[in-house]
């Protein structure tokens, strides 16, 4: 790792003992069912607080976990948020955001905030066949439905997130298509690397007179390509971050996780904060715990809540877990918690029996109640997580 991030970012790598502000258990390793887990980075000092690792970020792509307020979110025991910069800077507008106090005042979360550079939402809307989107050196072009065409450009993609005030800023990546050839998997790594650099300058530019500065992170293309994933890996560590993403999908058609996770995690320096872009599932998130990566966001939690599929600990190791389908007939008149042990505010006060009926009848209670669990159920796992690797 070159000096570069230690100059221009908040961050010093050392031991816990010394207080800084990455801090690194020198404790021996600990171990996940059997398996020896390396010397874990435990926090990340940032402008809102610590960011305790390892830590699971729940998607508030619009600003928000769709039915949850920021005091449902510290009742199922959230620390941080992953918003969605590209949706926020459609709606409300980031100068909006930026003009109210910025996104921790904006939305009542005071703990860290993360925004996602908004590039993959590009893509996937490219990928989905949304047709204007195409990329240029100078960055990518959009349109969404019932907008004007957009140019979102690493500069721009900086300037709207230090509008938002998050604490951990992503670098514009080039996301390459499923199934990308050799030659477009390089020129994905070419355009993350000159992005990468861009973003970089833009963000030492607009934060040199501040004391309190973000942190910024850059994500590692390189498809299935491991000689491209260590050029991307390579290139972005001369240019220096304060942290990493994996880019990519990173689910194999089996559900487990692709072999390039771990492979990127391998290419790492271990005492930088490594981030799981889209992991995962409660047993995808252990997997990439395992292999080195300390946080993690994902949609699939509060998703499941709403579609009635609920997590229950299956009582085995960290990760396994078995589906609650609420909706189920076999619960209408079952007078017990989502699960047994649970203290969340849904399984607290309330039974199977009212859930499945706030959900038959379409009562969002029900889905605040759900994601209220299903939150809880991963904010656990995290907890369990840390004490083992502790
Ligand atoms: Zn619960």
């Amino acid at each position: 790792m070159s000096g570069r991030a230690g100059e221009i970012a908040p961050i010093i790598l050392s031991s816990r003992s010394l207080g800084c502000d990455v801090a690194k258990d020198v404790t021996p390793p600990a171990t996940l069912n059997g398996l020896s887990l390396p010397n874990r980075l435990t926090s990340i000092t940032t402008p809102h607080g610590n960011l305790e690792l390892p830590g699971f970020l729940p998607d508030a792509t619009r600003g928000v976990i769709r039915t949850l307020d920021a005091n449902d979110a510290k009742a199922c025991g959230v620390e941080s948020l992953m918003v969605n910069t590209l949706h926020l800077s459609m709606s409300p507008g980031t100068t909006v955001i930026r003009d109210v106090g910025g996104i921790h005042t904006f939305t009542g979360f005071s703990g860290p905030i993360v925004s996602d550079s908004g590039g993959f939402q590009v893509y996937s809307l490219a990928a989905g066949g949304a047709k204007g989107v195409t990329i240029s050196p100078s960055g990518v072009s959009f349109k969404m439905q019932g907008q004007k065409k957009r140019l979102l450009t690493p500069e721009k993609c900086i300037q709207y997130q230090v509008q938002l005030g998050t604490d951990i800023l992503f670098a514009l990546d080039d996301c390459p298509q499923d199934g990308a050839g050799a030659d477009a998997l390089a020129a994905s790594v070419d355009r993350t690397l000159a992005w990468g650099e861009a973003c970089r300058e833009a963000f030492d530019r607009t934060m040199s007179d501040r004391a309190d500065r973000p942190l910024l992170f850059a994500v590692v293309q390189g498809g299935f390509d491991l000689d491209q994933r260590k050029r991307c890996v390579d290139g972005l560590l001369e240019i220096g971050f304060d942290g990493f993403g994996f880019g990519g999908w990173p689910i194999a058609d089996d559900g487990t996780l692709v072999d390039e996770v771990g492979a990127v995690a391998e290419m790492l320096p271990d005492d930088l904060p490594l981030h799981g872009l889209g992991i995962g599932k409660p047993d995808n998130l252990v997997e990439a715990f395992r292999s080195g990566f300390d946080t993690f966001d994902c949609t699939i939690p509060t998703r499941d809540a709403r579609r009635g599929r609920l997590y229950v600990d299956d009582g085995s190791s960290p990760g396994s877990f078995r589906y609650v389908r609420i909706e189920r007939e076999a619960f209408a008149r079952d007078q017990g918690p989502i699960e047994d042990g649970c203290d969340c505010p849904c399984c607290s006060t309330y039974s199977r029996s009212y859930l499945q009926h706030l959900f038959k009848i379409g009562e969002t209670a029900g889905h605040r109640l759900a994601t209220m669990h299903n939150l809880r159920y991963y904010s656990r796992l995290i907890e369990r997580l840390r004490s083992t690797s502790s």
